[in-house]
């Protein structure tokens, strides 16, 4: 018999992305659940990566990041962002963006802190904030469009308001904010003690022309934030976990006081290789193109099927909406779709901590033109 142990997360069990993919294995169904791209990266970062660990770099690098990865990423920052930060105080690298959040909320929130939560929300951004001791506050994303409703946002704000966490292009719904949105930010956060954790993941994966608003382009946001960041969403390669954080110094200094004892240095031949990869502006600058391509066939291709789209601006996800098949539940359908029908995907009541069925599923379409047409051809049978 093993001995208790008291949970940190007592009403929490695996994640979903874990479990869809182990359903998709298990059920030989194709993968539209967890959000990553089923297509081959790029040979030449595969190769740069090699030629690092033959030459020997094998061994730990500086623990907030290969000097010169930051010096790249400060270079890609200026030109695209017009933000000049300082490699060595301002950016650190971490293993993937979730750890970059999970890092940067502890070091913001102390218990009894209240953190304004959207909803629907990646699923780590609450648990995170509960193992600090602090209270989410959560304010329901507006149905259909998941726009955010600022004047909610305002009465929602409290003296024990430590932070407001924005993520843009959005997971799971794929919206993105406007100039307004970034007005009424900046009103509600001026003269406060407000924190901002902003996940810029899918900072790449923006469509429709519409241009990426960065908490680096705006002063005063960026004093005030956390602003985090994947290799993997850019580069086509999730599993390599290796992103990076953004926070004015005397901030970023209090990140590195947690970050040194938990991962402490990341991956170097991976840190080595992007370095020189980053040189490359279209490896980064044509991503965007690339998946709305993808986005598009998605779309078009389900107009065979009785499901039909929301609208998603960016990232890797579309929901779409199955009222027209079913009445039965978002996890129900995504189970029985997966065992049935052959496709795997993700219930969007499972990014709320509400109780929130609005019938829609996630598609992930980072994915080759025959996944999307073999998924659709076994939709169409719904
Ligand atoms: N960000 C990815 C998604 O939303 C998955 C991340 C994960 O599996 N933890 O699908």
């Amino acid at each position: 018999m093993s001995q208790h142990i008291q949970s940190k997360l007592p009403t929490v069990g695996t994640t979903i992305f874990t479990l869809m993919s182990s359903l998709a294995v298990e059920h030989n169904a194709i993968n539209l659940g967890q959000g990553f791209p089923d297509f081959m990266m790029s040979d030449e970062l595969i190769a740069l990566v090699n030629r690092a660990m033959q030459k020997g770099n094998n061994q730990y690098v500086h623990m907030n990041g290969l000097p010169l990865l930051r010096e790249r990423i400060a270079e890609k920052i200026q030109s695209l962002y017009n933000a000049s930060l300082d490699p060595e105080k301002e950016i650190t690298i971490t293993p993937g963006g979730t750890y970059a959040i999970y890092t940067a909320l502890t070091t913001i929130l102390q218990p009894g802190d209240e953190a304004i939560v959207f909803e629907p929300a990646y699923d780590s951004y609450i648990p995170t904030i509960e193992m600090n001791g602090a209270i989410p506050v959560l304010i329901p994303l507006q149905f259909p469009d998941y726009s955010i409703d600022w004047e909610l946002v305002k009465e929602k704000i409290s003296s024990k308001t430590k932070v407001v966490l924005i993520n843009s292009p959005h997971n799971p719904t794929g919206s993105v904010l406007s100039k307004n949105d970034i007005e009424q930010l900046q009103n509600i956060v001026r003269d406060t003690n407000i924190f901002i954790l902003s996940d810029e993941v899918y900072e790449h994966l923006i469509f429709d022309d519409l241009p990426h608003h960065s908490m680096l382009l705006y002063p005063d946001l960026l004093e005030r934030s956390f602003v985090c960041f994947s290799f993997g969403k850019v580069y086509n390669c999730t599993g390599w976990k290796i992103g990076y954080c953004i926070a004015p110094a005397a901030l970023m200094a209090e990140f590195r006081k947690i970050h040194q004892f938990n991962c402490f240095s990341c991956n170097s031949p991976v840190q080595f290789a992007l370095a020189e990869f980053l040189q490359q502006k279209d490896a980064y600058l044509q991503l965007g193109d690339t998946m709305q391509k993808k986005r598009d066939l998605l779309q078009k291709l389900m107009q065979q099927t009785k499901f039909m789209p929301l609208v998603s601006h960016g990232s890797y996800f579309q929901l779409y909406d199955y009222s027209k098949i079913t009445n039965e539940s978002e996890k129900d359908f995504a189970i029985r779709l997966t065992k049935e029908f052959g496709v795997a995907t993700i219930p969007t009541s499972v990014f709320y901590k509400t109780e929130t069925d609005n019938k829609v599923l996630r598609f992930c379409f980072a994915k080759k033109e025959a996944t999307l047409e073999a998924a659709v051809e076994r939709l169409i049978k719904l």
